[in-house]
């Protein structure tokens, strides 16, 4: 079986500042960390490798320094490494980063066909939680989102049975290899790395790739160019003013309870009772 990880090098959220004047993320003197999410994609690839026997290749789409993540990565006990790097991916939004990273993956198929792909459910700066299913969708697989944990895989059969986390309860799906796992959160634990994996990180040759090397063709479709995302307004959430107020009751009754609040909503908004009577409360 041969999986693989995207991991996303991120700057480390807890440190970063956002300036008050231009509104923009200071990133300066600011640690990068391996995206968190991608710690549980890249914890549960380990797993199966571990049950079933596998190749886990991690690829990371950034500028050079974002090597350290995939060195991370080897330590850990991933077998490859693939840095995708490449002045033409500056200004990629997530439409681009997927693209490319599609085609990475393409790319690392024709030596290994790929089985299973796994990204994080979304990253700690970017938060769009797109890149993982724009790359299924490029490649044609089958995308399992919210993976809580991965149940078996039986690669006679190719099929994979996933628990995924849905709105009120846990679903349980069975699909065919090869498919695009995205690993939520608080899942499993990220084991230590050995003294032997550090060492093995260090002396690791991690695979660097420029745009041809990833199979990319057409640069319309990376950088600014394949990017229409248009950011129109960056601003700082603004601490709310209102604070939380405890309405007292005499009795528990849902009917009482809902009662003495609608009587403090009309009370506080005058013209509310009035608007609902006249079916006009879109105007408030
Ligand atoms: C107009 C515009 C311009 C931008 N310009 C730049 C720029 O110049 N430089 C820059 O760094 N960012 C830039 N970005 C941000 C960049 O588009 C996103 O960081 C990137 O597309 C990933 O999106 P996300 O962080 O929301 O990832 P999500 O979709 O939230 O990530 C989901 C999962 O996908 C995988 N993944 C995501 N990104 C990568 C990656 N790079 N490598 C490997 N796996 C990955 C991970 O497994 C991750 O957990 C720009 C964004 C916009 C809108």
């Amino acid at each position: 079986m041969h999986i693989v990880v995207c991991i996303k090098q991120v700057p480390d959220s807890s440190q970063i500042r956002v300036h008050p004047v231009t509104n923009t993320i200071m990133r300066q003197g600011v640690p990068a960390v391996v995206n968190p999410y991608d710690l549980f994609a890249l914890e549960e690839a380990l797993r199966l490798k571990d049950t079933y026997g596998a190749q886990v290749t991690v690829l990371c789409m950034g500028p050079p320094p974002a090597e350290a993540a995939l060195r991370k990565a080897i330590s850990f006990g991933a077998d490859d490494a693939i840095l995708v790097t490449d002045r033409a991916f500056a200004g990629s939004d997530t439409l681009a980063t997927s693209f490319a990273l599609a085609s990475a993956i393409g790319q690392i198929g024709r030596n290994m066909a790929v089985d299973l792909v796994f990204c994080g459910k979304q990253t700690i700066d970017g938060d769009t939680a797109q890149v993982g299913p724009g790359i299924a969708k490029r490649l044609d697989l089958q995308l399992l989102t919210y993976v809580s944990q991965v149940d078996r895989v039986d690669t006679e059969r190719r099929e994979i049975v996933v628990q995924r986390r849905a709105e009120g309860g846990v679903q349980v799906l069975q699909t065919r290899l090869p498919c695009l796992i995205t690993m939520l959160e608080g899942t499993n634990e990220m084991r230590f790395a050995s003294q032997a994996g550090m060492f093995r990180a260090a002396r690791h040759p991690v695979r660097v790739w420029d745009k041809a090397a990833a199979g990319i063709e057409d640069v319309a479709k990376i950088g600014l160019k394949g990017s229409p995302t248009v950011v129109s307004k960056v601003f700082a959430p603004q601490p709310k003013a209102s604070k939380a107020e405890q309405i007292k009751c005499e009795s528990n009754a849902p009917k009482d309870l809902a009662v003495t609040l609608i009587a403090k909503l009309f009370t506080q908004h005058p013209a509310l009772e009035s608007a609902i009577s006249a079916g006009t409360t879109g105007s408030i």
